[in-house]
């Protein structure tokens, strides 16, 4: 598989602070690959110095083979094949939807009538043919950011940055763009890079994701293996709605206050004291009344609906989040079952 970008040992820092520390990466070509982090880790940074915005303190870029930042190289932005999609949407308000992704067009110096072929091309691939003779001003959300995709894609870009592109749309709008940015992705054939700091949203888009901290990267994998197999602490308690308890670890069991339950680990996880991540589709409410292995008190809870999800105090000391699809009422005495948790390594 060729490389679409790669990334090597990537640094910036603002008044001597650094706002990317250290980051390595690739990204295969036609991947879609989505960092992932809370506010203020860095992930705009980093998709401003693979777009050449910034100028990179330490390492090097390479965009489909080719050096584009590091020492004594800085190609800049227009010279780098990428299409940058924003969470504003900086459309020209003053053109038709048509004239917008004409005009990388017209600009690189295509023809005026074979633009015109090309821009009904790319506004079909969004499904905006329709709507090609609008302003701006005229569109929701969801359909000027399929105008920044179409132009994306007009201006010929082998690699596209999307800095959190949905992050200004209602939820219920979210879900459809996130299908449709899907769709886009494969019948574009960019190699994509995007960020967001909603955990759901990178699990629902990446082909492979990193989960990114203080200017770092704290793990890369596929969304199964981020979400089943976090590599820390961290990044357990970031995805997910999981607990991490105290367990003592031996052979594929895991013992918390005398219950024992399956727990899953990296090979040769030793014997000892661990900390285990469990998740609340790995734990079972018993009946009321059933001889459970752990018992607790209902301390909060949330309707997800559909869904109960409670904060568990158990007797025994640890704290569990459980999801059940009937009625918990705080104060309520829950017997519980571990079906199944995973060993975190270190
Ligand atoms: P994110 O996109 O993850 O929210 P940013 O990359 O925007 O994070 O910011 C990372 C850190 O760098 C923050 O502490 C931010 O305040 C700082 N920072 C970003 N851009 C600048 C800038 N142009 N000048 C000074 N500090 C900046
Ligand atoms: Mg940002």
């Amino acid at each position: 598989m060729t490389t679409g970008i790669e990334v090597r040992h990537i640094g910036k820092d603002y008044a001597g602070k650094p706002a990317v520390a250290e980051v390595s990466f690739t990204v295969a070509d036609r991947e879609l690959f989505v960092i992932v982090g809370e506010s203020g880790c860095g992930k705009s940074t980093l998709l401003r110095l693979i777009a050449g915005l910034e100028t990179p303190d330490r390492g090097e870029i390479l965009l489909h083979g080719a050096r584009v930042a590091g020492q004594g190289t800085m190609v800049p932005p227009e010279q780098r094949g990428t299409g940058f999609v924003f969470q504003s949407y900086a459309l020209w308000p003053h053109m038709t939807v048509r004239d917008n992704v004409a005009f990388p067009l017209e600009a690189g110096g295509m023809s005026h009538k074979q633009a015109a072929r090309s821009v009904e091309a790319h506004l079909e691939t969004v499904s905006m043919k329709e709507l090609a003779a609008r302003k701006p001003e005229a569109l929701s959300g969801g359909q000027r950011q399929r105008v920044a995709l179409a132009r994306c894609l007009a201006g010929g870009a082998r690699t596209i940055l999307m800095d959190e592109p949905l992050a200004n749309l209602d939820p219920h709008l979210r879900g459809t763009m996130e299908r449709e940015l899907l769709h886009f992705h494969r019948s574009s054939g960019a190699t994509t890079l995007y960020i967001t700091h909603d955990q759901r949203e990178a699990m629902a888009l990446a082909d492979r994701m990193a989960v990114m901290k203080g200017g770092r990267f704290l793990q890369v994998g596929t969304p199964q293996e981020i979400y089943e197999r976090p590599g820390s602490v961290e990044v357990a308690e970031f995805i997910g709605h999981g607990s991490v308890v105290e367990v003592y670890y031996r052979d594929g069991m895991a013992d918390l206050s005398g219950c024992r339950f399956a727990a899953t680990a990296v090979s040769g996880q030793p014997e000892g004291a661990a900390r285990a991540l469990v998740r609340p589709e790995g734990i079972e409410i018993l009946d009321a009344g059933a001889e459970g292995q752990l018992a607790g008190t209902v301390r909060s809870v949330l309707y997800r609906g559909g869904i109960w999800e409670a904060g568990l105090d158990l007797d025994a000391g640890a704290s569990l989040t459980v999801a059940h699809d009937a009625p918990m009422r705080v104060g309520d005495r829950l017997a519980i079952r571990i079906k199944r948790a995973w060993v975190l390594p270190g």
